[in-house]
């Protein structure tokens, strides 16, 4: 098995090093393959992210980059290249594949040029010191990749400062979510925590927590978001909030409906959400 924690083994190739892979029975290829599951994810600590424009961003802020696959097709890219240059030059493997190669890796039809394989990081509750007009989300149990991975992607665009994920959740490193995320998912930090363990930190934070409910009996506009850091909080898809999280909370606020849906996709109440809670903080920009 290819260990991509270890520095210098002698039956894989050493990190550092560039190894040109043509067959999908190869050990390394194999290994690649089976980061699809969450279980081997966990055991090495890492992660795939897809496209050069993922692993350029991960590579500039400084996330640290195990393995770099790369697609014959992309020899020549200039940005590929200086790509693999820099997973040589921090001590990672670069592995030159086959397009079958590529895709077995991925489990796509159409892959990408490049491929990177990348530490997990997780930020302890212990550090996390709201401040300011700072904005966090707090997911209860979320069960989808694609919600999770669009409230990262949301977060991010709205300068939120991190996500919390309570309970058992959807892996927020599954290709799924890390696909959904866009590249979000490097640029700001993800806490974990049992619900026990949140409501003890909770103990100690002196801002807003706001959770959204559907029997919440405010507006979410009648709230005053911008004198305290605020934790939005957000249910499970399918349970919503339990009365433990729920009872925890200084305000719970609702999104008015109308129509026959019972409520709204868990990602788009967030994003609704966001933008109100940061509506003071967002100006537009000249970015086109
Ligand atoms: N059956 C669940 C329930 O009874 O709570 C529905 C959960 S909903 C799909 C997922 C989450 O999105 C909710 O827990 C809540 O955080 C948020 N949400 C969805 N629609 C909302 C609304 N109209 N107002 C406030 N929050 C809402």
């Amino acid at each position: 098995e290819y260990d991509f924690s270890a520095s210098n083994r002698s039956s894989t190739p050493r990190n550092g090093q560039v190894k040109e892979v043509t067959s999908l029975a190869n050990p390394i290829v194999k290994d690649l393959r089976s980061l699809a599951m969450k279980k081997f994810r966990d055991q090495q600590g890492v992660f795939m992210a897809e496209g050069l424009k993922l692993v350029i961003d991960a590579l500039d802020l400084n996330w640290k980059i195990k393995v770099l696959v790369f697609a014959k097709s992309g020899k020549g890219n200039k940005l590929a290249e200086q790509a693999a240059a820099r997973t040589v030059a921090s001590g990672g493997l670069v592995l030159e594949v086959s397009e079958k190669v590529m895709a077995g890796i991925t489990r796509r039809d159409n892959p990408q040029m490049v491929v990177g394989v990348f530490e997990q990081q997780y930020q302890s509750l212990k550090n996390l010191k709201p401040s300011g007009n700072d904005t966090y989300i707090a997911l209860d149990r979320v069960r989808d990749p694609g919600n999770l991975g669009t409230v990262i992607r949301t977060a991010d665009a709205v300068g939120a400062k991190g996500v919390i994920l309570i309970g058992d959740t959807t892996d927020p490193y599954s290709l799924e979510t890390v696909r959904a995320t866009m590249g979000s998912v490097f640029a700001l930090p993800l806490y974990r925590a049992s619900e026990a363990d949140f409501l003890q930190w909770r103990k100690g934070f002196s801002g807003m927590i706001v959770g959204t409910h559907l029997k919440g009996s405010v507006d979410y506009r009648t709230i005053d978001y911008a004198k305290k850091p605020v934790i939005l909080m957000m249910g499970n898809e399918q349970q919503g909030l339990p009365d433990t999280l729920a009872e925890t909370c200084d305000k719970l606020a609702r999104i008015p409906q109308a129509g026959r849906a019972d409520s709204l996709n868990l990602a788009i109440a967030t994003a609704v959400m966001l933008y109100e809670v940061r509506r003071e903080a967002l100006i537009l920009d000249e970015r086109p």
